[in-house]
């Protein structure tokens, strides 16, 4: 293969060792594309503006004289090179998009005309209260809905992500501790297999972690938890269903227990697309939960748009909520900026306006559309397909645990054992049959973890090809072809990257290839 000076493969291995490779690079009509820089010519730009004139430089002697070594393209070259780009991505658009834990499901395309009508698409968020009453309203109205679902007395709207929630939901404990004055609470306790963010937010808000084993039913060991109690407790971080894809049976003693040693309950509420309309996080005794707007509430996630993180909080922490927050004053929408008032014991301000406005127009059109019945037949979907896959599959491949899961199912390497197929090629074999990877190695707890969520968006014909491929892949590995899973993915245009070195070594910077010429001299 060959590498430019990053290290990088230069040109797409051809897919099999009988294919031509072609002089383009091309593959088909699937096209090559180097980096901007590489086909950015520095002395060129995609306009052609006039010298001013008579206009004198406003810049004091700050003029740029040199070129910054920006790479130009022409309009054509630009958009070329972004649309190639562009169709080197899998998305959910695509297809079947598994990945555990991250609840990729549709975005239907209502939300989209929503969050871009003209009042809710273009508002400004320095505009005069006054003339954004539609868009607090919308956020009210969310928020309403947010605590209904949750069955929890309050919402703070404005974390931008889940993990910024979770941080939220800490820090108004922290500050609830800190006004009854139990600065010695200080230690959280977080199950093992916790996402990596609970822990890192818990030591963020200035927590020590203290971590609970998990039993061999992938649940919380009840029995290690009460040994860890201690006055000095300030709460536990749990998911609820955890990341094995498990309800947390032992829930509400879990909560008593936090609770009798004056601690609070923060769940993260990243799985509630296996609970909307069955089960109300209020009543397990939670005191704090973030939902992820982009996971449950069919917002898209990442590069398709920023994320949401509404944070709900009990009537112990409720007070604590950050700044700004809307609220209702009769028939007016007002926002709280200040720690006075309704704001008093604000433990601060964590955005500087009021949230994801597109988010939120997308969410609440997601929930309106399919109402509390269709909001409750998601998540029972969710539910069946997770636990179709993992009848289907658990002849060939090993559940990591026994009986029902929930929206997603767990499985572990077990079945792979003395093939010399590793969890990383098969994932990477998955690839060539068309599939963006499940999450692997993650949840921490299974050995060589595959955690596969399929959501409430496949149909069955959908689920029934997926199930196909991934029986073909765990037949194969196990009839002795580990080389060619060593080798996959081979159809991607990228094949396999050293992904140490990428995570040890990253080359974060472009450099100009030195020029011959000068090298010469
Ligand atoms: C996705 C996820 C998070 C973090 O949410 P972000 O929106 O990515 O910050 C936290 N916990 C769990 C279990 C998750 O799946």
């Amino acid at each position: 293969m060959s590498m430019n000076k990053q290290g990088r493969p230069t040109t797409p291995k051809a897919a099999t060792s009988e294919a031509r490779p072609t002089y383009s690079g091309n593959q088909g009509l699937s096209q090559a594309e180097n980096l901007i820089f590489e086909i950015g010519d520095t002395e060129q730009t995609g306009v052609d503006l006039a010298e001013p004139k008579n206009v004198k430089s406003r810049l004091g002697g700050m003029d740029r004289t040199e070129i910054i070594g920006l790479a130009g393209l022409s309009e054509p070259q630009t958009m070329r090179h972004y649309v190639r780009l562009s169709q080197k991505n899998y998305a959910i658009d695509l297809g079947v998009y598994p990945l555990g834990s991250c609840t990729m499901k549709h975005n239907p395309r209502l939300n989209e005309k929503v969050a871009r009508m003209p009042g809710f698409g273009d508002v400004h968020p320095l505009q005069p209260e006054s003339t954004a009453q539609g868009a607090l309203e919308l956020i009210h109205e969310l928020a309403h809905w947010i605590c209904t679902l949750t069955g929890m007395p309050a919402v703070a709207m404005t974390p931008k992500a889940g993990a910024h929630g979770e941080w939220c939901g800490m820090a108004a404990i922290r500050a609830k501790l800190d006004a009854d004055g139990m600065d010695h609470k200080h230690r959280v306790l977080v199950p093992e297999s916790a996402h990596g963010t609970n822990p890192a937010t818990a030591a963020q808000c200035g927590f020590t972690i203290d971590e609970i084993p998990a039993n061999d039913k992938g649940r919380v060991d009840l029995e290690a938890l009460k040994s860890k109690l201690g006055d000095d407790v300030a709460g536990i971080m749990l998911t609820n269903p955890n990341t094995c894809g498990l309800f947390e049976t032992d829930i509400i003693e879990i909560a008593d227990l936090i609770h009798s040693v004056g601690g609070y309950f923060y769940c993260d509420g990243a799985n509630f697309n296996a609970l909307v309309g069955r089960v109300r996080p209020g009543d397990l005794g939670i005191d704090a939960m973030h939902l992820n707007l982009h996971k449950t509430f069919s917002t898209p996630h990442g590069g398709g748009g920023p994320g949401a993180g509404p944070t709900v909080l009990s009537d112990a922490l409720k007070d604590h909520a950050p700044l700004p927050f809307v609220v209702k004053d009769g028939d007016k929408y007002r926002l709280v900026e200040h720690k006075d008032g309704a704001g008093k014991a604000s433990f601060g301000r964590m955005c500087a306006f009021h949230g994801q406005m597109g988010m939120y127009s997308r969410a609440l059109t997601y929930m309106m559309s399919h109402g509390s019945d269709g909001l409750k037949q998601a998540t029972e979907d969710a539910v069946l397909n997770a636990n179709y896959i993992q009848a289907s599959l658990s002849d060939v491949m090993t559940p990591a645990f026994g009986g029902v899961c929930m929206h997603e199912a767990l499985f572990d390497d077990r079945f792979l054992e003395d093939t010399g197929v590793t969890t990383l090629d098969f994932a990477k074999a998955m690839i060539d049959e068309g599939y963006h990877p499940m999450t692997m190695y993650f949840p921490l707890v299974v050995h060589g973890a595959m955690l596969i969520e399929p959501t409430e968006s496949e149909s069955k014909q959908e689920l029934d090809r997926f199930i196909g491929s991934m029986r073909s892949l765990a037949e194969r590995a196990k009839s002795g072809d580990a080389e060619s899973f060593q080798a996959a993915p081979i159809y991607a245009p990228m094949r396999r990257l050293d992904e140490t070195q990428a995570a040890r070594k990253p080359v974060l910077r472009w450099t100009p290839p030195v020029d011959i010429a000068e090298a010469a001299e």
